[in-house]
């Protein structure tokens, strides 16, 4: 596959200041071979998978057709939906920064005429925008088409598939015969060739293959699970790689909505998507995802069409897809631009012999591995932590502080003395990315057993940063019994973040005491009922303060503001086998 350095292509200094701010350092196949025709007017079909580029390789073209100083419509851009809409217009945006002059709007349903018609009235060269509002405005005279240069197709296959192909057709007769045309598409049916026959003129066709492109780039592994057991499996891998920016695909709505209440209880920051959920909800939470507000979107195939993201880290099947093709869709996500990224499957049980069909039938280059343990888990934290300290040390990454070592130094300790204090302190701190202590006396143990700690200060999230997670071992009793470990309550108030509290008494002001009626007895931990909490109300964890734990009993200290809120939605929630009735004490303790 063919790809060349930007500077060999043809392009004005603007574009290629652009693309090097941009941190591209070459052209992908796609771009290579589409940008020169492009350049040279000619009409284009682009063919290629999901995230190999094919944005850029129109919209570079494209911007270095248009003429600043004509303040008329000279580039049209159509794309299926509004989040593709602003997305292709940031790129346009990004991609013309020091091309001055130029403007790009998007427009799309939903949103106010007059908005898009003042930019459209200032003088936008280029639009990018949905048939449906595309057809509107040019039928209400507010967007004028007799200037134009360029017109794109973005996504073909399934603006067809959303039904918008007498749009397409009636936008393409309005334009000025004299246009060039370009196609882009992942796959080429029949109602797509015909269009290519009737409005474009001797085009130019560019085929990159899918498999070529992902394969290499995407590490990708299977593991059979008990159906039980995944939730469990999917923790401890994103605890195994410390993974921060992922997709996990269910088969269901129904799977979506219960994994991400599950994940969101076990603190990690999540969000979901699939096809009940609101038109404007879904673009608040792409956003959202886009600018990693969140680490992991729960989705349905359906939901998670629109999107597109950079840098996937990881893709999870948690369950397995329909077939090959929509496996490699989802992968497609990940390994995005020469990045490495990797794909994890979830088998259960008889679903084994559909993965060896799809593995055999759609040659998807997939092993299988076997589930990873606690140990691994707890092992691969601890390397983290001694990855930070070492590139901390390499990079000079800190502050001398020698006075403080020499002291302690005269003092008669030895600087290995010194740091495995530190390192130990850490561990008591925040607890983040180190790896939890064992043996007895540990910070979470003494929390469980409610013995008051050394001090009394409570601590909270940095709350600018993600939400904690919680520790992956937990409640699964089949996936815990594999690895012979003790029960997840001794793991589960060991964070990375900070969910640890510290039993202390004494109100801070501002909270208020609720008080639950689940104590030691039920063994309950401070994270079960933080994770509850965060999870039920999906507030952040840090609106719950000091946890006392009591014999039969828990006092809980809330946010005021947020502790009726807190009583109502808790009330009747299943937390160790017992059904929750939460009150108000404000005089308790
Ligand atoms: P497609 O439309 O083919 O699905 P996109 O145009 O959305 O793909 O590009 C996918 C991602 O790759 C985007 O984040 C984009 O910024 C990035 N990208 C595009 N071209 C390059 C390049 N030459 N080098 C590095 N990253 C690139
Ligand atoms: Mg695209």
């Amino acid at each position: 596959m063919e790809k060349r350095p930007f500077n060999e292509l043809g392009l004005s200094p603007e574009i290629l200041k652009a693309v090097d701010k941009m941190g591209f350092e070459e052209a992908s196949p796609i771009q290579t071979a589409v940008i020169p025709h492009g350049l040279a007017g000619k009409d284009v079909i682009g063919q290629s998978a999901t995230g190999s580029g094919k944005t850029a390789a129109f919209a570079i073209p494209a911007i270095e057709k248009v003429d600043v100083k004509m303040r008329q419509v000279q580039v049209l851009v159509l794309c299926p939906t509004r989040e593709l809409a602003v997305q292709v217009a940031e790129e346009f945006g990004k991609l013309a920064f020091f091309k001055k002059g130029l403007m790009e709007v998007p427009i799309y349903g939903g949103q106010s005429y007059e908005r898009q018609f003042r930019a459209l009235h200032a003088g936008a060269q280029v639009v990018i925008g949905t048939p449906g509002r595309v057809m509107d405005h040019m039928a209400r005279g507010t967007l004028k088409l007799d200037a134009l240069k360029v017109v794109v197709l973005d996504e073909v296959d399934r603006m067809l598939d959303m039904g918008f192909r007498d749009d397409i057709e009636h936008i393409l007769k309005s334009v000025p015969a004299e246009r060039q045309c370009l196609f882009f598409s992942a796959t080429m049916p029949r109602l797509i060739q015909d269009l290519i026959k009737r409005y474009t003129r001797d085009p130019v066709w560019v085929r990159i293959e899918a498999h070529a492109q992902n394969a290499p780039q995407v590490e990708q592994i299977y593991f059979e699970v008990d159906r039980r057991s995944k939730i469990e499996l999917l923790t401890r891998l994103i605890d195994l790689h410390d993974f921060r920016f992922g997709i996990i695909f269910c088969s269901t709505k129904i799977m979506v909505d219960e994994l991400d209440e599950h994940l969101h209880a076990r603190g990690y920051s999540t969000d979901r998507l699939h096809g009940d959920i609101t038109q404007a909800q879904r673009t608040r939470v792409m956003d959202k995802f886009r600018r990693r507000g969140f680490e992991f979107l729960v989705a349905t195939d359906v939901a998670a069409r629109g999107l597109d993201v950079d840098d996937l880290e990881v893709v999870f099947n948690f369950d397995l897809p329909n077939d090959a093709e929509d496996y490699t869709h989802r992968i497609g996500r990940t390994g995005r631009a020469g990045k490495q990224g990797m794909a994890f499957t979830f088998v259960a049980g008889r679903e084994l012999y559909k993965m060896q069909n799809m593995i055999h039938f759609g040659r998807l280059k997939i092993r299988r591995e076997r589930v990873p343990s606690m140990d691994e888990v707890e092992e691969a934290r601890g390397n983290v932590f001694f990855e930070k300290l070492r590139a901390t040390l390499e990079e000079k990454k800190f502050r001398a502080h020698d006075q403080m070592v020499q002291r302690l130094i005269e003092q008669g300790y030895t600087s290995t003395d010194v740091a495995s204090a530190l390192i130990h302190l850490l561990q008591q701190g925040s607890g983040a990315d180190v790896p939890p202590a064992k043996g007895p006396g540990t910070k979470a143990e003494r929390i469980a057993k409610n013995e008051a700690p050394k001090a009394a200060k409570v601590e909270r999230a940095d709350p600018s940063a993600f939400p904690a997670k919680a520790t992956s071992a937990s409640a699964l009793g089949s996936a815990r019994s594999t690895h012979g470990k003790p029960s997840g309550d001794k793991f589960a108030a060991q964070k990375r973040g900070g969910f640890e509290r510290q039993a202390r008494t004494g109100r801070e002001p501002g909270f208020t005491t609720v008080t639950f009626n689940i104590g030691r007895a039920q063994l309950v931990t401070p994270a079960d009922l933080v994770g509850k909490i965060a999870g039920v109300t999906r507030l952040p964890a840090q609106v719950v303060g000091a946890i006392d734990i009591h014999e039969e009993h828990t006092n809980v200290d809330v946010a005021t503001e947020h502790a009726a809120t807190v009583v109502a939605k808790l009330a009747g929630i299943r937390v160790k086998s017992q059904s929750l009735k939460p009150v108000l004490a404000p005089g308790v303790e």
